[in-house]
């Protein structure tokens, strides 16, 4: 933890911490849209003032100021809609099930602020488990992660929670804590008594590098699906404990390169899906992998029915991010397509494959220099470590997140993709500046500087500005864009093989 610079940013740390305290005490208005019955509860005690809450935080909660003070001089509290934090508006019960952002809008792909890139930490996971009441876990989940200074988004819903959450190392820490213990999450043995808990910490938390600005500020959501897959009722088997030959079968990184290498040799018998969208998988995807042209999950099932033939006879490999997308579509496939053999997923998604081929890599530099040594001991002696050497990353790109950050890789990957405009290797993509577009561009730095505007396709660079020539209604957008890119995505949907 870095020391204050100057009293200025102390006394200001101390403000944020103990207002984000009072503000997780807060309970009506949680409960009530009625902002004059706003009361606190703190220590088995009421507050009917604010004055009187403030006083009892200062007075009792010392040591969480404290700790909450440092919290925020290493990196400051996520952005909030307005400058001053006393005039944010207090969430009621409604935001909670309210549109996370208006619609057209989409997240920033890129970091404004200057952190140093080991600022703080970056958390996704998710847990299917049945929630009697998600509202109430909304509530809970928003003050925990209030008081802690974090930014994010948290879907919960009654068949469980998905989760992508950032701030500084030592507020991220001690919310793994607080959920380890928390009873959502028993049975999953995280708590510091629990034997190896820190190793299982990280494949279920998977913590990354980033800091609290990756978000736009914190977003809980009460929904119907933890991710839209819009076929109800999937949630994974071992929730219901019924039909267990049908489970999706969970495959460990390590697991799932070997298969993955015995798929490649096979393509009679294997097939590899992955289950995200067209964006991710154009940044990063493991070799000969199925990429369905989809926008969004909820598309999956239709491009499966389309292309069952794809999948028929053959033992499927899925994956995606994190796995949570995995969980309902590996079984919703074994379940829709007539003779498929099996369906597996890649447990952790590729964000644990990619922590397992790093481990993998230091291993291999470690054995090297080991080698290394041999030779000058013993002449001519070389020790067999040819299985490590011949260790290759099967998946190619880069693991694109829903954060600034906007895309993940060891530092021993190279890109996929190219710069759309002078054919440069690159991984970062940019906005088509059409409004309403939104689509993502693969550029290079020098592009993306010389370029006075990034756009998809010259059908959206002509028609910018101009009257909606190109808007067609969709289904579930309303009156949506189509540049050519789109068009053409689109008709591959259903023509794919
Ligand atoms: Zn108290
Ligand atoms: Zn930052
Ligand atoms: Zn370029
Ligand atoms: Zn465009
Ligand atoms: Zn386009």
């Amino acid at each position: 933890m870095t020391l204050p610079t100057s009293g200025k940013e102390r006394r200001t740390a101390r403000r944020t911490a103990i207002y984000y305290l009072i503000k997780a005490a807060t309970v009506a208005p949680l409960v009530t849209d009625d902002r004059d019955g706003k009361t606190w509860a703190c220590c088995n005690s009421t507050f009917t003032t604010h004055p009187d809450i403030s006083r009892h935080v200062q007075s009792h909660h010392a040591a969480e100021i404290a700790a909450l003070e440092g919290t925020y001089l290493t990196c400051p509290p996520p952005p909030t809609s307005t400058s001053d934090a006393a005039k944010q508006p207090t969430t009621t019960l409604s935001d909670f099930h309210s549109r996370r952002a208006a619609k057209g809008s989409s997240d920033p792909i890129t970091l404004q602020c200057t952190c140093p890139p080991a600022t703080g930490l970056v958390l996704l996971f998710y847990k299917y488990a049945p929630i009697p009441s998600p509202t109430a876990l909304a509530a809970h989940q928003h003050s925990l992660c209030t008081s802690l200074g974090l930014a994010g988004k948290l879907r919960i819903s009654p068949e469980g929670i998905n989760v992508t959450l950032a701030g500084s190392t030592a507020a991220v820490e001690q919310y793994m804590d607080v959920m380890s213990k928390d009873k959502l999450l028993r049975g999953c043995a995280l708590q510091s008594t629990d034997e190896g808990w820190e190793k299982r910490r990280e494949l279920f938390f998977k913590p990354s590098e980033g800091c609290v600005h990756v978000f736009d500020g914190l977003s809980v959501k009460v929904v119907d699906e933890v991710c839209p897959f819009g076929v109800k009722g999937y949630i994974p088997n071992d929730l219901l404990h019924h039909e267990p030959e049908r489970t999706a079968h969970h495959l460990a990184p390590s697991e799932f390169h070997a298969l993955l290498t015995h798929a490649t040799a096979n393509p009679a018998t294997h097939v590899v899906l992955d289950t995200r969208n067209h964006y991710e998988t154009h940044l990063g995807h493991f070799e000969n992998a199925v990429l369905p042209p989809i926008r969004k999950f909820s598309s999956l099932p239709a491009y499966v029915n389309a292309n069952q033939h794809l999948f028929q006879g053959k033992t499927v490999l899925t994956y995606c991010t994190g796995g949570v997308r995995c969980e309902k579509a590996a079984r919703w496939i074994g379940d829709h397509v007539q003779g498929v053999e099996k369906v597996v997923m890649l447990d952790g998604g590729i964000h644990n494959y990619l922590e397992w081929v790093k481990d993998v890599e230091r291993q291999k530099q470690v054995s090297t220099e080991q080698d290394h040594v041999e030779i000058e001991d013993k002449e001519n002696h070389v020790e067999n470590s040819s299985s490590a050497l011949a260790f290759t990353n099967l998946f190619k790109g880069r693991n694109y997140v829903f954060d600034a950050r906007q895309s993940l890789a060891p530092d021993s990957s190279t890109p996929v993709t190219v710069c759309k405009f002078c054919g440069t290797t690159t991984g970062v993509y940019a906005k088509c500046a059409r409004a309403g577009c939104h689509l993502m561009v693969t550029t290079c730095d020098a592009c993306s500087q010389s370029e006075p505007a990034v756009f998809c396709c010259s059908a959206c660079n002509k028609k910018h500005g101009a009257n909606d020539e190109g808007a067609k209604p969709s289904l579930d957008h309303g009156i949506r864009w189509m540049c050519t890119c789109e068009t053409e995505r689109r008709e591959r949907l259903f023509k794919e093989g």
